[in-house]
């Protein structure tokens, strides 16, 4: 058997530890169990689009509409573009995956920042190119001078994650125009947004769309909306870069479930603005808790936070065994620190007393 060299030498990503798995192991019941490991929306689905799933379940015997036509007009319409400018994907996971397939081969390259998203290098070591991270700032925002300065002719895509995971910074606007009046045309803007609903002011990216600049901004379903499990995320393109993406996907990339789901979850502006909310004021029950016990972190503008706990292994393990799954951040040479991702009120004050407990042993 003859395998693609560029294969053999991936590292599998590593996904938050799940519920059933955790349950097995410690010997507790599965609803015992709190994960607060993959930045998930706590209050789950809009109940809209648990409505629309079940509806769509009845037609699930016929193909999909491979183009996600009506998915993509209304997602055209709520941001003020046009279908042509949609791509519609199995998470933004899967875009990611297709703007490497467009751009990516031995001799191209990949930037993007030191602490991101781990599917980046993934992909690009899928395509055999080269990936280029490029050293955070001392205050844990992206470096974009630095970023730029790491361009070459071989750069194809450069991925500018806001807020940005596993950190929970961002840039603004300002960076942001800077950064877009330098770089060079040859490269492929992406702005993963993932976590942009949490964000407090949310810096104007589609307009390098609408000016036609080789720009693509990823969204997803899988956090603010609550989402993750039907797999659905959309980039928003110009049109040329958005057919090529159409060309690289498989002709049904998105279910019928999945388009149900977040075409009726748009329209539930009331439990995405309750979902932020309650992020909101779990940030601050975490705030208060570590600086009350004396705790290092970085202030976020996702849904999770980054804190120093000094021995994020121990810690990790520490949860896990009473029944709170943690993310920690080894993979990323982040030894001494642990990424909680917020949930109910509840579900974070019982995270908080295990830390708290395990503090004062
Ligand atoms: C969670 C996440 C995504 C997308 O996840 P999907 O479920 O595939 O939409 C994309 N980028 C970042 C930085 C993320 O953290």
């Amino acid at each position: 058997m003859k395998i693609r060299e560029s294969i053999a030498g991936i590292r599998a990503y590593v996904p938050g530890k799940p519920i059933e798995e955790t349950a097995r192991e410690i010997g507790m019941r599965p609803d015992e169990i709190i994960k607060l490991a993959s930045n998930e929306n706590p209050l789950g689905p809009s109940p809209l689009a648990v409505e629309a799933m079940k509806e769509a379940a009845e037609g699930v015997n016929l193909y999909p509409d491979g183009g996600a036509v009506a998915l993509r007009e209304q997602l055209a319409t709520f941001h003020g573009f046009t279908p042509e400018n949609i791509v519609q994907g199995a998470g933004s996971s899967e875009l990611i995956e297709l703007l490497a397939h467009i751009c990516l081969e031995s001799d191209g390259e990949l930037i993007a920042a030191k602490y991101s998203f781990t599917l980046y290098p993934l992909m690009t070591q899928l395509f055999g190119a080269k990936y280029t991270e490029v050293e955070n700032k001392a205050d844990f925002t992206h470096d974009t001078a630095a970023m730029l300065r790491a361009i070459t002719p071989n750069t194809r895509l450069i991925f500018i994650t806001n807020p940005t995971n596993p950190l929970g910074t961002m840039i603004g606007q300002e960076e942001i125009d800077d950064f877009m009046r330098a770089v060079p045309e040859h490269v492929l803007v992406v702005f993963d947004e993932a976590y942009i609903h949490f964000a407090g002011e949310q810096p104007d990216t589609l307009k390098y769309v609408r000016e036609g600049r080789n720009v693509a901004v990823l969204r997803t379903f899988s956090k603010a909306y609550g989402l993750a499990g039907v797999r659905i995320g959309y980039a928003i393109t110009t049109p040329a870069i958005a057919e090529l993406l159409h060309k690289a996907r498989s002709p049904f990339n998105t279910s019928s479930l999945a388009q149900a789901a977040a075409a009726a979850a748009l329209r539930d502006a009331e439990h995405l603005k309750h979902s932020v909310q309650v992020v909101r004021s779990g940030m601050k029950q975490y705030e208060a808790a570590f600086t009350e016990l004396g705790l290092e972190y970085i202030p976020s503008h996702g849904n999770f936070i980054l804190v120093k706990v000094g021995d994020g292994a121990a810690t990790y393990h520490y949860c896990l065994q009473r029944g709170v799954i943690l993310r920690p951040m080894t993979g990323y040479g982040l030894n001494e620190w642990v990424r909680i991702s917020i949930g109910t009120m509840n579900q974070n004050e019982r995270c908080i007393r295990l830390l708290r407990e395990m503090r004062s042993h």
